[in-house]
């Protein structure tokens, strides 16, 4: 657990005065619906016991101070004149969800801001997005702005999208901004409707970064994309009103897939196919079929890896052991591929036995040392400090 006394500490320590807020946002992990946000299709995403947090103090000029823990660096800027900078990545996700706030007409003070985090960076758990929806919602809470957490998100958002360079979906955010402890949250990648589904308390959600990381990722990430909306293309002449693959089923391909080209009906067959079984893992956690829940997650990988081919031999490897090791309902490769983490479903009274298992397994198979991190579902962002003076 963060220990927010070592925070308020740091901060004061660093600045000179007290914090008056703190707010935390988490990471994620998504459970299942991979590569169908961008087809306006549905996700499963879990908000971690993990978050990004933020101490914070306001000034009374235009200045912003920000400084990681992370980084061990400060970063200071003007209201008045938000740049990008060339330089240093980490400092653009702050200035970005700054600038939009002032873009949207809101008043922002100056403020001093500490930021320190226990979601791992860079392994697929969105550590970004944490940041973005936590430094949003602390410059709500300094100058008592009200958004609510679509709103939140949709800045979040649009600061990675304008000032860092990543054009992400909206998931991360949404899940940063709404998510519910205990519960993960079934999105609707079309309209951002969302339902919470409980997870239940006798089953652990484990994380296992394969340490693979693909230079690829990025055009191989667009080649599927726009193969994606040829697909659609090429499917409308036929099934008429189609926006997205999210508006075919699976009937549609077995009596058209035929006017696909040979590589693209796989890419057509996983979304759609994930888009139905996303939906049915939403319904077997919400009946507590966490067997059935394993089962799909399973069949998601398969269908990741032969039809949507993103995965690779080191992902393929995790849920090879996670299968095979104690307690496991299901495992899966999660995020774009290339690389990054698996998420598994364990018993909770077994999730030592499975991390032994899968530490001892991975370094066996690939040389690779490799520590699950076992999650339980978090809440959305909050505020989890705030003095009694302005
Ligand atoms: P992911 O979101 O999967 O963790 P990204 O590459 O999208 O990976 O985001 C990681 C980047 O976010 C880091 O390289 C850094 O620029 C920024 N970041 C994340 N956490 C922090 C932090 N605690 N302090 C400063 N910057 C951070
Ligand atoms: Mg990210």
């Amino acid at each position: 657990m963060f220990e927010l006394s070592t925070l308020y500490a740091a901060f004061e320590r660093y600045f000179g005065h007290p914090p008056t807020r703190i707010a935390r946002a988490p990471g994620r992990v998504n459970l299942i619906g991979e590569h169908t946000d961008y087809n306006d299709g549905f996700v499963f995403p879990m908000a971690l016991d993990r978050a990004t947090y933020v101490a914070a103090r306001p000034r009374a000029d235009r200045i912003v101070r920000v400084f990681s823990v992370k980084f061990r660096e400060e970063d200071q800027f003007n209201l008045d004149q938000i740049v990008r900078d060339e330089q240093r990545q980490w400092v653009n996700y702050i200035r970005g969800v700054a600038k939009g706030l002032l873009a949207r007409d809101l008043p922002l003070r100056g403020a001093d801001l500490l930021i320190d985090s226990d979601v791992p960076a860079g392994s697929g758990l969105s550590s970004s997005a944490a940041l973005e929806v936590a430094v949003g919602y602390t410059f709500q809470l300094l100058n008592n702005i009200n958004l609510l957490g679509e709103e939140l998100a949709l800045l979040a958002q649009g600061a990675e999208h304008s000032f860092v360079g990543v054009k992400c979906g909206i998931m991360d955010q949404l899940i940063a901004a709404l998510g519910e402890a205990g519960h993960a949250l079934l999105i609707d990648c079309r309209d951002l409707s969302y339902r919470p589904v409980p997870i239940p308390a006798h089953v652990r959600v484990v994380v296992c970064d394969s340490g693979v990381r693909h230079r690829l990722a990025g055009s191989e990430y667009n080649q599927r994309r726009a193969g994606c909306e040829e697909a659609v293309r090429l499917l409308k002449p036929v099934l008429g009103k189609i926006q997205a693959l999210r508006d075919v089923r699976l009937t549609d391909l077995a009596e058209y897939g035929h006017l696909l080209p040979p590589d693209l009906l796989p890419l057509a067959r996983h979304v759609v196919s994930e888009n139905e079984r996303t939906l049915a893992a939403a319904d077997a956690l919400a009946a507590g079929d966490v067997v059935k829940m394993g089962q799909l997650m399973v069949e998601s990988h398969h269908s990741l890896r032969d039809d949507y081919r993103v995965s690779v031999p080191e992902l393929d490897t995790l849920v090879e052991l996670a299968l095979a090791a104690p307690g496991c309902y299901g495992s899966r490769m999660t995020g774009g591929g290339f690389g990054g983490s698996t998420v598994s479903l364990v018993a909770a009274d077994r999730v030592d036995e499975f991390v032994a298992a899968m530490i001892a397994g991975y370094a066996i198979r690939t040389g690779r040392t490799m520590q699950p991190l076992v999650c339980t579902a978090g809440a959305g962002v909050s505020c989890v400090y705030a003095s009694e003076e302005e």
